[in-house]
């Protein structure tokens, strides 16, 4: 049966041994009390509610599917149960502001329970999931009617809140949208226009929602820079029409191939009432701050996925007997037959699942430490720095993670053979629901095009410079003989990403596409740089720690060595994709594929 163990070993790992979370966080005004216990205690309970609460929702919630029942979205049994005690207990509130009634805890402490809803029941916590953006987003830049009208139903859960970006005809190019604000002589803002594919856009959840939407003001310039942004409540919360409903409605919902659970709505404005979120035309930096919220999310939730698909394939692989093994202890050696597990390529599926799983969580909670840094620390220069940071691993993290939650998926599939390809054993779920990660929130290509063309080229490499000092730092403090080849391998690649920036920067002056093309690429390099320097510093903590958890630290020092072996040399591939495109440039031979795409 499919199932699901909050991995709190390897979570405690990575937080307490690697990053000493506690100590960090403690540093920070606001988190003096944040120690080991209640780090432990808040894990702990997350982890409960994940898997006795939302995993038993999630094969159910598949096969049902929300319905649209006269213009009303019908949730599937159990998620709005499931919500409420969600909110009795607080986690909406976690990492939010205490005068807004917030718990004030970090966003690291969030980002682990995200990993967990998400490992659970990915359809459902895309409900919650939209709330912490939208906190952020009227936190920081809405005005103080707005912030104290909506903030503490949005902290305590009481309502949802949706991103209503996508249009018909503008999905990754929101410049094109069309949706229109005209003002009113109350000072709100008249909505009216078509969203597409609105997650939440409708639900028997909560009593209201709440949309944040973008849409064009009457002189608004043409493309990106004239848009704008509003809150939109379904129901009003307050004036004259306290308790009508908006203008704003459900048309239709999408079936798709995953998410099930999800409503995926059409939503209508017809001259609906919103209210103005930061300054006109200015919407696009507004709504950034939910995206990025939801970015550093989507990616945990391809780590949450990846994380039960292996736990689930090596059950399985443990206890499907297949064909004898080569190799035999002697106990087995009358048997018939062996588990899976004893065959060296189902070992290579494992295993690879495992090192990206565990190489993800490294990642994704170092840069959830960066959050509460840029956030919380005392000094404004260390705050830039860390968030410069942080803006550097994003769009690595929505889609390095995403991409490899849907590897992930594939791979435990594999191992469950026929039967992972059938529905009953629940793999084939999970690789369904995890796709959609891959598109949404800026797809992955447009996040490979962010990283190359305005986190490293635009800065000409600063920031991913800082990136390469720190992994160099790391590579010279070690020095165990174990980690000769790898240190050898990662400084190599270090050293090839600071030539090759330069001259993509400077191949794109030529030839402005072809940074473009090779985006892809450049995103994986960096990614496997940094996880590749986070296994780096994993084998040397756990050297160091081997002889209290001796299986433990073995295991993760193996799983290291397995990331050295089998998995970074993609990089070496990608590399050789990416000078051979240089030296086709330099050559005169620079090839955009568009005539050869015309041609039938
Ligand atoms: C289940 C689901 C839930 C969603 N939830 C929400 C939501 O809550 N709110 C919301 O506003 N939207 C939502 N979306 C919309 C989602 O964000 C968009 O689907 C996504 O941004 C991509 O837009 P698109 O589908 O129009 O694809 P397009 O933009 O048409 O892209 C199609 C392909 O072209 C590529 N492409 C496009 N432009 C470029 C470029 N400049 N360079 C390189 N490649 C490019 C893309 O990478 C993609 O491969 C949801 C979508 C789905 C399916």
């Amino acid at each position: 049966m499919f199932q699901y163990q909050p991995p709190l070993k390897d979570i405690n790992f990575v937080l307490a041994d690697m990053f000493q979370a506690a100590d960090v966080l403690q540093q920070y005004p606001g988190f003096v009390d944040v120690d080991h216990a209640l780090i432990q205690q808040v894990i702990e309970e997350a982890g409960r509610f994940a898997s006795e609460v939302l995993f038993p929702l999630n094969a159910t919630a598949d096969a049902k599917g929300s319905a649209l029942d006269n213009g009303r979205v019908i949730t599937p049994q159990g998620y709005a149960q499931a919500y409420h005690q969600f909110c009795e207990a607080g986690w909406p509130a976690l990492a939010c502001d205490p005068d807004y009634g917030g718990q004030g805890l970090p966003h690291t402490l969030n980002s682990v329970l995200y990993e967990m809803l998400n490992a659970t029941n990915l359809a459902w916590t895309m409900f919650p999931g939209l709330l912490h953006g939208a906190y952020s987003c009227i936190h920081r830049y809405a005005s103080d009617h707005i912030k104290n009208t909506y903030l503490p139903k949005i902290v305590s859960g009481e309502w949802l809140a949706t991103m209503c970006l996508t249009e018909p005809h503008a999905g990754s190019d929101l410049g094109l949208l069309r949706t229109k604000a005209i003002p009113n002589d109350d000072g709100s803002y008249q909505i009216t226009g078509t969203k597409i594919f609105i997650s939440g856009g409708d639900q028997d959840i909560t009593d209201n929602i709440v949309h944040l939407v973008l849409a064009r003001l009457p002189d608004a310039p043409a493309g990106s820079k004239g848009i704008s942004l509003f809150v939109v409540p379904k129901i009003f919360p307050d004036g004259d029409r306290a308790g009508q409903h908006n203008a704003v409605t459900c048309t239709g919902l999408e079936h798709k191939m995953g998410i099930h659970g999800s409503p995926t709505c059409t939503m209508q404005f017809e001259e609906a009432t919103g209210w103005l979120v930061g300054e006109p035309h200015r919407g696009l930096a507004a709504m950034f701050v939910m995206m990025n919220s939801a970015r550093l999310q989507v990616g945990i939730g391809g780590l949450g996925i990846a994380e039960t698909a292996y736990q689930n394939a090596l059950i399985y692989a443990n206890e499907r007997l297949q064909s004898r093994a080569v190799m035999r202890p002697e106990h087995r050696k009358t048997e018939a037959a062996d588990p899976i597990v004893m065959h060296p390529p189902v070992q290579r599926l494992l295993m690879t699942q495992r090192a990206w799983v565990e190489g993800c969580r490294m990642l994704a909670y170092y840069s959830a430490l960066l959050l509460d840094g840029a956030e919380h620390h005392p000094d404004e220069a260390q705050r830039k720095a860390l968030d410069e940071q942080l803006a550097l691993l994003t769009p690595i993290i929505k889609a390095l993670m995403t991409d490899q939650g849907f590897a992930g998926a594939s791979q435990a599939l594999q191992v469950y053979g026929g039967h992972g390809y059938v529905c009953e054993t629940g793999i084939e779920q999970y690789m369904r629901d995890v796709r959609i990660t891959m598109i949404y929130e800026g797809t992955n290509e447009i996040q490979a095009i962010d990283l190359l063309m305005r986190k490293i080229l635009a800065d000409n490499g600063k920031r991913l410079g800082m990136l390469l000092d720190d992994i160099e730092q790391t590579i010279a403090e070690t020095t165990h003989e174990s980690l000769a080849s790898a240190t050898t391998a990662l400084l190599a690649l270090t050293r090839t990403l600071r030539t090759l920036i330069p001259e993509i920067g400077q191949a794109g002056l030529s030839y402005p596409d072809l940074p473009h093309q090779i985006a892809p690429e450049v995103l994986r390099l960096v990614g496997h740089c940094a996880i590749a320097w986070l296994w780096l510093k994993a084998a040397n903590v756990a050297r160091t720690l081997q002889d209290k958890d001796p299986d433990f630290y073995l295991a993760k020092q193996t799983t290291a060595q397995y990331y050295f072996t089998f998995v970074l040399p993609e990089s070496q591939q990608l590399i050789t994709v990416i000078k051979q495109c240089l030296a086709n440039a330099k050559a005169g031979q620079h090839q955009n594929y568009q005539t050869v795409l015309s041609v039938q």
